[in-house]
């Protein structure tokens, strides 16, 4: 199944505390929440079979594709936030880097054809229990090919992006550190947040 970029926070508790189990993969039991011997925070402990399953950070990976002025986006074909706007983002997979990551989601979220520049945003998103990266990446050609996941992928020039219509915060933040550096003509310096 597709998973978005961001658990909504509704579901969470305020501090992190994500749990995301309720039943013990293994073996179906229920789980609880205990800090087992020799540890100092609780973790999802099975009370059928004991199994401890830990939990942590996740990291969604994706890319700020340019073609001239303008910038890719991707319109979401699924939950959460199903017909907002995005950048090709997702959760990075066992087996690849980041940079195989990032161009994975852009061919599967846009199909769109791209070279990879800079690392250009890392966000800490602590009460979700992820961490997004975004890279810089030029389009090779303006063609897409949405897959599944993305209604309609569409390049923006500045002035049109549809700020209200922005699927996730870090999404915005990573549109709004681009246009500024762009217009301030310093280049695209790694730009590090945490998001609360
Ligand atoms: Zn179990």
């Amino acid at each position: 199944m597709p998973r978005g970029p961001v658990m909504e926070a509704a579901t969470l508790r305020p501090m992190f505390q994500a749990r995301r189990y309720q039943h013990c993969p293994t073996c179906g039991g229920q789980i609880e929440y205990r800090v087992p011997a020799d540890d100092n925070r609780e973790r999802a402990t099975c009370t059928q079979c004991g199994a401890i399953h830990y939990e942590n950070p996740l990291n969604v990976v994706g890319t700020l594709p340019v073609w001239g002025e303008q910038v890719l986006l991707c319109k979401r074909a699924i939950e959460p936030r199903l017909g907002k706007w995005t950048l090709p983002a997702g959760f990075m997979e066992l087996g690849e880097t980041l940079a195989e990551g990032a161009q994975r989601e852009t061919v599967e979220e846009a199909g769109a054809r791209i070279e990879l520049e800079n690392l250009y945003c890392v966000m800490n998103v602590v009460r979700v229990g992820q961490v997004h990266l975004f890279y810089r990446a030029r389009l090779l050609s303006p063609d897409f090919d949405p897959g599944p996941e993305t209604l309609e992928a569409r390049l923006f020039h500045e002035h049109e992006i549809p700020w209200d219509e922005i699927a996730f915060h870090t999404i915005r933040e990573t549109l709004q550190r681009f246009f500024d550096d762009r217009r301030s003509g310093r280049g695209y310096p790694l730009h590090t947040a945490d998001i609360s």
